[in-house]
């Protein structure tokens, strides 16, 4: 049988994030994005092998983009696709695993779009545009929510009454979770650890962060919750803030209650600490000159980090390793060395030299002689989701 091919469909509000991921081979054949989808500047760029290739789309939506972008995935594939992978934000608790799309699915997935009303009506119009546009193929829905499913009740539960639970749904789900699988597969097989007897804490550091306990293959805590805002400072998301804020800003500045979602989403976390920028690298280069607000975002990022990382050992009977990824995790070793220096009881210390060499996908371990185990893992959403496509077909 020849390699097959599966494409990879990541929709956001205004944007398709696309990847063809072939089964044998690590680099992908195809892969880009639409944006400004909607709006007179729509584009669509892609890169096919080494080739890098714009072409605008004016007004176009998500399905005029997918119309564009089949033709090149079916000759990036050499003619024969063979599925479609879409990656879904929310699955609610329907969702224990990644699932072949039927209209039963379908209807789960909007319902869950109550708890996930930026993201999951987004994915469903690319799954429906790529349903009318590729009948034929099987697609697959892969959630972030759902390699968390396996959190014992007393992590997922948040300690309000019990109803809000039973009839609204109110829990901790935890996102991230194809990164959180994906790397702590790819660390057990790059140490020689059996996935089914291994314990990690993963550290997904990018424009959104979380933290995950896993044990033998399965999450047993996370930093998210009912939505991604909790856990970590972000890029711009706050992360954990006590809940009687909102009730603060109300009383004292007259807030509403949208006015308070909007800063705690999109104007906290390092843009707002720093005054300067949500991209670390940014902020990473200020720190050196000097800049005061730039500093700060930065030690608040580590040190929420490793507070984390210390909760999350709870759930752990051992730790074999903790692993960093996401584009902060997988290129900072600055954000890597301070972070460790928070977790003094743990026993962490970094081999300074293979902690600078693990950058730009390069993986590996990168503690000194004596520390527990600390590695840095490339993260690749779009491969674990061809996997469980692939794995679908299979079945
Ligand atoms: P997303 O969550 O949108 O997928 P990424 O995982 O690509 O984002 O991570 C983006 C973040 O990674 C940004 O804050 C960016 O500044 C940071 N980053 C990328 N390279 C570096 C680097 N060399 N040093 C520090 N941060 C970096």
């Amino acid at each position: 049988m020849p390699a097959r091919n599966i494409l990879v469909i990541n929709c956001g509000s205004s944007s398709i994030k696309f990847a063809l991921v072939n089964e044998e081979q690590a680099a992908f054949p195809l892969q880009g994005l639409a944006e400004r989808l909607g709006s007179p500047e729509a584009v669509l760029h892609w890169q096919l092998g080494e080739a890098k290739e714009s072409l605008d789309i004016p007004h176009a939506d998500h399905r005029a983009a997918l119309e564009r972008l089949l033709p090149l995935a079916q000759e990036a594939a050499g003619g024969h696709l063979d599925g479609i992978g879409h990656r879904v934000v929310h699955g609610g608790e329907h969702f224990t695993g990644s699932t072949l799309i039927d209209d039963a699915v379908l209807d789960a997935v909007r319902t869950a779009a109550q708890l996930a009303p930026l993201h999951n009506p987004a994915n469903l119009t690319g799954i429906e545009a790529a349903m009318a546009l590729f009948p034929g193929l099987p697609q697959v829905s892969v959630f972030d929510t759902a390699f968390h499913q396996t959190m014992p009740e007393y992590a997922y539960r948040y300690a309000v009454p019990e109803f809000l639970y039973r009839e609204h749904g109110v829990r901790r789900y935890g996102f991230h979770g194809t990164s959180h699988l994906y790397v702590s597969k790819r660390a057990a097989e790059l140490t020689g650890l059996p996935v089914n007897d291994s314990c990690w804490l993963t550290a997904h550091l990018g424009n959104g962060s979380s933290t995950c306990a896993i044990v033998n293959g399965e999450s047993r805590d996370t930093s998210m919750g009912l939505t991604p805002l909790e856990g970590l400072a972000m890029g711009t998301r706050s992360g954990d803030v006590d809940p009687n804020l909102h009730n603060y800003l109300a009383r004292n500045l007259g807030w509403t209650l949208d006015q308070v979602d909007r800063m705690l989403n999109h104007e906290s976390g390092l843009k707002g600490l720093s005054g300067l920028s949500n991209d670390m690298r940014t902020l990473y280069e200020a720190r050196i000159a000097g800049h005061a607000g730039a500093s700060l975002a930065f030690e608040v990022f580590c040190y929420r980090l490793a507070k984390s990382l210390a909760g999350m050992a709870c759930a752990l009977p051992r730790l074999d390793g903790l692993v960093f990824t996401g584009g902060i995790g997988e290129n900072s070793s600055a954000i890597r060395a301070r972070t460790l220096e928070h977790l003094k009881l743990f026993n962490f210390k970094l081999d300074d030299e293979a902690n600078a060499r693990c950058i730009r996908g390069v993986a590996g371990e990168i503690q000194a002689t004596g520390s527990p185990r600390v590695m840095v893992v490339p993260t690749n959403e779009e491969r674990q989701i061809a996997i469980d496509t692939l794995t679908l077909l299979d079945a």
